[in-house]
């Protein structure tokens, strides 16, 4: 019996890494990893040179992960930094009683995934469920999705009020999920879509990037350097400088102006809406716009461009 739960959690880890994914050790039906702390580091083996952590450690070598399950029926956790992931982990209430803060008392609204709908409406963005999927232990959903090219996007936590929203937290480097073939409580994580992992939405990227430093930061993009690319780049960074130059008072106007510019460009298929908007946010978090305000503005300047479509001569 525990020979059959090892061999099968020694499948799940060596299916993982195949696909890509940093693997380490949890303990047996447990999220916790079982790799030793720094505290109790014996400086041998992977440590002989300065403690490694688990995200360090995590390995997609098939004979490190062999030796590793021989000893026990470790679950299996994937370090999502390594392994490029974002997973969003959308979670259910622990209990009836766990009701929605005020933000997120809406109708339909129960657990992670109906704020994630929602968020998905007021962004006018599809529902990103086409992509691998687990559920997890509680009947929760993970999504896993291609981390952006790079750029490191953080871990948030949905019930602290800054992430994305009530239920939804994100798993992004420095983070763990546990993976499929695990188990805890006694239940299962189960790939529940088999798809291939799926590129972060543009707007969710936009979402999770790390709060902006203090300073004000010039907004840079590169586009294609044909003729055509660098009348694009002429035209993006000449709209994201109107923005991030723009005075005390005057952002969100500029943001609007900017974002009209852009939609026409978007409309006529010259940009796509999800990088556009990417930009204009963090050229309107970069003058400390809120989030929120910046993201109402681009989407009614873009909403506003595209009623005047707008092509570039080739
Ligand atoms: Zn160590």
């Amino acid at each position: 019996m525990t020979h059959d739960r090892n061999t099968h959690l020694l499948r799940a880890a060596l299916a993982a890494a195949e696909r890509g994914w940093h693997v380490f050790p949890l303990w047996p039906g447990d999220k916790r990893p079982a790799l030793h702390g720094e505290k109790c580091c014996p400086r041998t083996g992977d440590c002989a040179n300065g403690h490694l952590k688990w995200e360090q450690r995590a390995t997609l070598d098939p004979d490190r992960i062999e030796r590793c399950w021989a000893h026990g029926p470790y679950n299996v956790g994937i370090a999502c930094g390594p392994s490029n992931l974002v997973v969003v982990d959308l979670d259910m209430p622990k209990s009836p009683d766990e009701t929605p803060p005020e933000e997120w008392a809406l109708p339909g609204i129960t657990d992670g995934a109906g704020v994630l709908a929602t968020l998905c409406e007021r962004h006018g963005q599809p529902y990103p469920d086409d992509t691998h999927t687990v559920r997890s232990w509680r009947s929760g959903t993970h999504l896993y999705f291609a981390a952006p090219e790079g750029e490191a996007l953080r871990n948030t936590a949905g019930d602290s009020g800054k992430g994305l929203g009530w239920k939804i937290d994100t798993r992004a480097a420095g983070g763990l999920v546990v993976a499929a073939g695990s188990v805890f409580g006694g239940r299962p994580y189960e790939t529940v879509h088999q798809a291939p992992v799926a590129s972060l939405p543009g707007w969710l990227a936009a979402r999770l990037r790390p709060a902006p430093l203090p300073e004000q930061q010039p907004v840079t993009i590169a586009l294609a350097a044909d003729r055509r690319g660098r009348w694009l780049q002429a035209a993006v960074d000449g709209e994201l400088a109107r923005v991030t130059g723009s005075g005390g008072g005057q952002h969100n106007n500029a943001l609007y102006i900017a974002s009209v510019a852009l939609g026409q460009l978007v409309k006529g298929g010259e940009l796509a809406e999800a990088e556009v908007t990417g930009w204009l946010l963090s050229a309107a978090i970069n003058v400390g716009q809120g989030e929120r305000e910046a993201l109402r503005t681009i989407a009614s300047g873009l909403k506003a461009g595209a009623a005047r479509p707008r092509t570039v001569a080739a």
